[in-house]
């Protein structure tokens, strides 16, 4: 499998990824080739079972991660506390607003969604018509919209230690928020962690125009560790040499 390269693991170059086809997504989507096919097995499985599973977000750029870092940082968009309701980013302290932003959205650079590994998914059979997914937790609740299919991908996942996709955000071990419908393709995405380099990502923050850059600068190591990266603990034990950057066994 090709691992993408310095660039693209830092979201600067998209010719590691493919456009999935339009009945596999809500958009337009794109994914690493191998994440693809291993996602279009994943979403047969799931067709069995009665889902029409769907990537909704796939590979986003830097540019892309920046456009969102910033307009959260200057209050253009809304910033979310852990249960989802609304912050004031003008009340906020500067490293307070990048913890808080950092809950939500990654660094522009460190996103897994610059792999082409990672992605969001949900199941286009139980939205009602003309109702946007909006990617919250209570649709994965009970209750929610996506319930049934988050319960599946527990069961598929989250109880299948040899699994190939996990669930990198599921809370705990990390700042991140829960986020159930973001799946990871582990032979990938381990490659691509144990590759980051935080030097040229911080290269790359100091000539990018990010907003509250000074502070991320000053915190970027704890920050890297605190939201960017996912132990190999918290990957399926088949992926864990590769993720701590050893051959597999
Ligand atoms: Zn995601």
């Amino acid at each position: 499998m090709d691992t993408p390269s310095a660039k693209q693991l830092l979201g600067l170059d998209d010719a590691h990824v493919v456009r999935l086809s339009p009945e596999a997504v809500l958009g337009t989507v794109s994914l690493h080739p191998a994440a693809a096919e291993a996602f279009l097995t994943l979403r047969s499985e799931a067709a069995r079972d009665g889902f029409d599973l769907r990537v909704v977000s796939g590979f986003r750029s830097f540019e892309r991660q920046l456009l969102i870092w910033n307009a959260k940082a200057r209050g253009e968009r809304s910033l979310l506390d852990a249960d989802e309701r609304e912050l004031d980013a003008s009340s906020l302290s500067a490293e307070a607003c990048v913890l808080a932003i950092l809950r939500w959205s990654a660094l522009p650079g460190a996103s897994r969604h610059h792999w082409g590994s990672d992605f969001d998914v949900v199941d286009a059979a139980a939205l009602a018509p003309g109702v946007a997914p909006s990617l919250c937790v209570a649709e994965f609740a009970a209750g929610g919209m996506f319930a049934r299919l988050g319960q599946w991908l527990e069961e598929r996942l989250d109880r299948a230690p040899d699994a190939c996709f996990f669930r990198p955000y599921d809370g705990t071990g990390n700042g991140v928020a829960r986020e159930p419908w973001h799946l990871s393709y582990a032979p990938l995405s381990a490659r691509c962690e144990a590759r980051f380099d935080p030097a040229q990502l911080r290269d790359l923050l100091a000539s990018s125009g990010l907003a509250l850059g000074e502070t991320v600068d000053v915190l970027l190591e704890e920050l890297i560790a605190r939201f960017a990266q996912v132990d190999a603990a918290r990957y399926p034990p088949t992926w864990r040499r590769l993720r701590a950057g050893l051959a597999l066994a």
